[in-house]
């Protein structure tokens, strides 16, 4: 996997710099903070990241795939995206093995925008996702092809709520 320091405005998503930054793409030709749990982090917030990280949605999965270099165990593709503030946080998939198997400790705020990401299906997370890329012309992009922009999640929300009343007027069961 390409690596990319913590916190860096590099990546390689056809989006780059501000809001963008880089969390947990590691290599093992590069040190990497280590030590989640002797550094502070509680056992029971370690384990709510983990999961939270276990569940988040994946975006890109087009890019093709990541393998662990360390271990050769793990692989995943695409990436994870978690707002923060006046930032997007941009991490692999595998930053949870990295933390769990390979000691790998994250920045403090990225911590902080795991724990409070609002649901990755929601309203609320698209919301912020569309207000830290919505001014970017690649940003844009992105937002549409994903769903994620207010206005492609009207579309969505109106091409279904036609089919649903298409499916009522012919007496569809399911649709009632
Ligand atoms: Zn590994």
């Amino acid at each position: 996997m390409t690596h990319y320091p913590d916190k860096s405005s590099n990546c390689q998503w056809h989006f780059t710099g501000k809001p963008l930054c880089s969390i947990g793409w590691l290599h093992p030709s590069h040190d990497y903070p280590q030590g989640a749990l002797r550094r502070g982090l509680k056992v029971d917030t370690l384990a709510k990241v983990l999961a939270q990280l276990a569940v988040a949605r994946q975006f890109l999965c087009h890019r093709g795939m990541h393998e662990c270099e360390f271990c050769w165990k793990d692989m995943c593709s695409g990436a994870l995206l978690f707002p923060w503030k006046d930032s997007l946080f941009i991490a692999p998939p595998m930053v949870g093995h990295y933390m769990e198997a390979h000691s790998y400790l994250p920045p403090e705020d990225f911590i902080e925008a795991v724990l409070n990401c609002p649901p990755q299906t929601s309203n609320e997370y698209c919301d912020l996702l569309d207000d830290l890329l919505h001014n970017r012309e690649d940003g844009k992009d992105f937002l549409e092809k994903e769903t994620l922009s207010r206005a492609a999640r009207k579309r969505r929300d109106e091409v279904k709520d036609e089919w649903l009343s298409h499916l009522r007027s012919i007496g569809d069961p399911y649709a009632q």
